[in-house]
């Protein structure tokens, strides 16, 4: 679990949602939007929970910096092995 953070898309910065998850459950819900007050813009954002991420305690802090890609590469194989990990207590 998790803060999840979504992108404000008028300034592309990180914007927290306020909401706790983690990446299984984003990856469950599909679709589905979350709305966040802005603090960048001031604006009102729908934006959909797959755009976010959430960050992870178990990302060293002390690793080294990574790009936005390499970044995304580990965020996703972290999400695969949340998911795989969560898919035998849904096995009916
Ligand atoms: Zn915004």
């Amino acid at each position: 679990m998790g803060p999840l953070t979504v992108f404000c898309p008028n300034s592309r910065r990180p914007v927290a949602s306020g909401i706790e998850t983690d990446w299984a459950t984003i990856l469950r819900l599909g679709r589905a939007t979350v709305r966040v007050v802005c603090p960048e813009c001031g604006e009102n954002h729908d934006l959909p929970i797959s755009d976010g991420y959430v960050a992870r305690m178990e990302i060293d802090p002390d690793a080294p910096v990574l790009s936005p890609s390499q970044r995304l590469e580990r965020l996703f194989s972290l999400a695969q092995s949340a998911l795989r990990r969560s898919l035998p207590s849904h096995r009916m």
